[in-house]
């Protein structure tokens, strides 16, 4: 495992991590969650994603059991959080967003919830629309300040928004946000290429990339259809099926899927594997977060640094799609 610097700060994560949207609580419990964080910790991870959002705080829960019977010293690893959809469903107008209310109340109780005494990285799930930047700027200031958050970030931002965050950190001698938590993968890469290059240039914003595998798209396993238990097939989640398999957009992309097939084949290295080490080419990541709801797939997805070696100009040629 490589460490990389989270953008411009000093803090060297792992060049993969590990979060638990959608898995923790609904298809792992806190036990499979504390054998699959040692196979992190045995491979080298040192970060671990969540949010107050995933599962209704429930997410954040077993992962502060896991961690707390795994025992590791707290030194040796980062753990996240996010605020902006609130913990409970059908939040209340003061449970959810970025107002300082909302921001200080969510990292409090995160903080219980992971059982962790200060969050390495605190992210903005979403921009709100309705806090001005400026309240958020000194609402994620005053915890850094405070001890409880070390680095904060924003996740899917646009860049206007984030450089609008580092103006006003700027001008009034502020903390600016550290890192992005943008969507980045062989299916969806606009965004982080495009939009957010001149923020990585001027800022030296770190990233923290989510769905390497667009939701599981690309492992190849949705090309016959929706398997048992997968994630598209999950009560709660028809929007992603919808998206992912069902729609127009879904379609073309499943395209996009089969034809990338072929050039995984050429290596003799699963689709996975292939797509989780193309994210690392981009020195503007600074972490691939993983996502697993099962050991066999964690190992799988932790040996793709052995597929990074043969991802030559030309095969990177051969993934333009
Ligand atoms: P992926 O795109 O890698 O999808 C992971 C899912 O794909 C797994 O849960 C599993 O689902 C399936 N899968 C993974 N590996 C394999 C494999 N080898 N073979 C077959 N199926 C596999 O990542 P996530 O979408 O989970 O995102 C990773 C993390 O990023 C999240 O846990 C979260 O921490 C963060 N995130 C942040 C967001 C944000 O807005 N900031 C949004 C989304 C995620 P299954 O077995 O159920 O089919």
């Amino acid at each position: 495992m490589e460490y990389r610097k989270l953008g411009g700060s000093g803090l060297k994560i792992s060049e993969l991590s590990f979060g638990s949207w959608v898995t923790f609580n609904k298809q792992v419990d806190a036990s499979l969650a504390e054998r699959m964080f040692g196979m992190c910790f045995d491979a080298g991870i040192n970060f671990f994603d969540n949010a107050e959002g995933y599962e209704a705080g429930e997410s954040e829960i077993v992962m502060g059991k896991a961690l707390t019977s795994l025992a590791r010293p707290r030194d040796s690893y980062c753990v996240s959080s996010k605020v902006f959809f609130g913990a409970t469903p059908g939040p209340l107008p003061t449970q959810m967003g970025l107002s300082k209310k909302h921001v200080t109340e969510a990292c409090h109780q995160a903080l219980k919830r992971l059982k962790v005494d200060y969050l390495d990285m605190y992210f903005c799930h979403r921009a709100d629309p309705d806090t001005p930047i400026s309240e958020t700027v000194w609402a994620m200031h005053n915890l850094i300040t405070q001890g409880k958050v070390l680095y904060w970030g924003t996740s899917e931002w646009t860049a206007q928004e984030i450089v609008s965050a580092h103006e006003f950190a700027e001008k009034n001698h502020l903390t600016p946000p550290t890192m992005e938590q943008p969507q980045y993968n062989l299916l969806d890469r606009k965004r982080f290429e495009i939009e957010y290059a001149p923020v990585f240039e001027k800022y030296q914003m770190g990233s923290t990339i989510w769905s390497p595998l667009a939701s599981g798209a690309l492992t190849g396993k949705y090309l016959k259809g929706i398997p048992k238990g997968s994630r598209a097939s999950l009560k709660g989640y028809e929007w992603l099926k919808t998206s992912m398999v069902e729609s127009d957009r879904g379609q073309k992309r499943m395209k996009k899927v089969a034809q990338l097939l072929p050039v995984a084949e050429e290596l003799g290295v699963s689709l996975s594997k292939l797509a989780i080490a193309w994210c690392l080419l981009n020195k503007n990541v600074s972490t691939v977060i993983l996502g697993a709801s099962k050991t066999e797939q964690l190992e799988e997805n932790l040996s793709a640094l052995d597929v990074l070696p043969l991802l030559t100009q030309e095969i990177q040629v051969k993934l333009e799609i």
